[in-house]
């Protein structure tokens, strides 16, 4: 089959691969505990899927404006109010297939072939290949578990070229569950809009900060700089709503309609009765998240206490997100030289799933996800511990 050059650069997910090393080890009948989910292991809230259903009985299931209903667009700009004091108009906003879909539009309007984009690492894992997809150029900057994982401007201005043209950030972060804090992003950002760079800020899990440290958003610096930055969120990791694909960007009403355009030749606009189960979750109770961001603190304080313990593997303490991303390289010998390696064996051997870091950019590094139930997370991590320091 001949297919494009533009697909053949873009890597298949890594965490597709493990998972289906998993599942091939489960049709053998071996019990796999997975830490590799990247989706909190709660339920969608009662009162969001409710609305969802009432959707669909009054047939609230056509097709809908390709920023998505008013009413969503209005309630999404309420929530940048709400928690960060910014203010924005509707127009500044538009609804998309899960924030995914926000950053893989944002790249396709915003990139001219061979542009560079500053991605630190470790990185989300689409973020090169959408890059590539956009014929834009992933200019990695890596950083150090000593620094928490987080770029100094210092490690951004090594790689800038006269072809930089965004930045992305991410706080917290998949898959460090670092967070840069908002004197940080607002330092980073300053510097990029000095140096005509544009600040794509992935703010997906900032309703999992967990105290003392607090959330954090460009959204408020978009206000006063609307042209210098976009900010992507979704529901799909404060509301437990990974599968509803509900993300949303807030942006200068030039680049919505652009965005807008892109999706109205694509997949035309969100599911509807999804986007009025996403309007329930926004102007809704907050409790929920509440609840997840309590379960999330007491899983990683369980899991950093454990991990710690494990010679020569050094883990900064995340503050947020759901994942751990210890350094274990002084655990690689000559028969288990990187993270695919140790993923392999920690599979066979613990029976249990990770992401190996070099996915994330990484290669020192695994992921471990800690959206899982206290016990199972417990008895996993006790197992990989007797794995890894055998
Ligand atoms: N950004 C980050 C850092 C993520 O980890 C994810 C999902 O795992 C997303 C964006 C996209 O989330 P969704 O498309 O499900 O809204």
């Amino acid at each position: 089959m001949r297919l494009s050059t533009r697909i053949k650069r873009v890597k298949p997910s890594a965490t597709l691969a493990i998972n289906a090393k998993a599942q091939e080890l489960r049709a053998k009948g071996v019990k796999i505990t997975s830490l590799a989910v990247g989706e909190p292991d709660f339920a969608t809230p009662m009162h969001v899927k409710e609305a969802a259903k009432a959707a669909i009985d009054q047939d609230f299931t056509k097709y809908t404006a390709e920023a998505g209903i008013p009413e969503l667009r209005r309630a999404v700009a309420g929530y940048f109010e709400r928690f960060y004091g910014a203010v924005a108009p509707m127009e500044a906003v538009t609804v998309t297939n899960g924030g995914k879909q926000s950053l893989y539009n944002l790249f396709q309007v915003l990139l001219e072939p061979g542009d560079e984009v500053l991605i630190p690492a470790p990185y989300w894992l689409s973020y090169p290949d959408m890059v590539l997809l956009a014929d834009g150029v992933p200019v990695i900057v890596p950083t150090d578990p000593a620094a928490n994982f987080l770029a100094a401007i210092e490690d951004l201005e090594r790689q800038v070229t006269n072809k930089t043209r965004a930045l992305i950030l991410n706080s917290p972060s998949n898959p460090t569950g670092c967070h840069y804090g908002q004197a940080r992003l607002l330092e980073m950002a300053e510097w990029a809009k000095s140096r005509g760079i544009f600040v794509i800020s992935d703010e997906i899990y900032d309703q999992l900060v967990f105290a003392p440290a607090l959330p954090a958003s460009l959204s408020s610096w978009w206000e006063k700089n609307p042209e210098c930055c976009a900010v992507v969120n979704g529901l799909a990791k404060s509301f437990a709503m990974t599968g509803w694909r509900i993300g949303y960007t807030l942006a200068h009403p030039d680049l919505i309609k652009a965005m807008n355009k892109l999706q109205g030749q694509s997949t035309s606009n969100v599911c509807s009765p999804a986007q009025k189960a996403a309007l329930a979750a926004l102007t809704g109770p907050w409790d929920f998240p509440a609840t997840m961001r309590a379960a999330f603190l007491r899983r990683r304080d369980l899991a950093m206490e454990i991990v710690n313990a494990w010679p020569g593997v050094v883990c900064p303490k995340p503050e947020g997100a759901f994942y751990l991303f210890p350094s274990v390289a002084a655990r690689y010998s000559a028969t288990v030289p990187d993270s695919t390696a140790m993923c392999a064996r920690v599979l066979e051997e613990a029976q249990v799933a990770l992401v190996p870091g070099a996915a994330f950019g990484d290669d020192r590094c695994l992921r471990f996800s800690y959206a899982v139930g206290d016990e199972i997370l417990v008895d996993a991590l006790t197992r990989v511990g007797k794995v890894l320091v055998a």
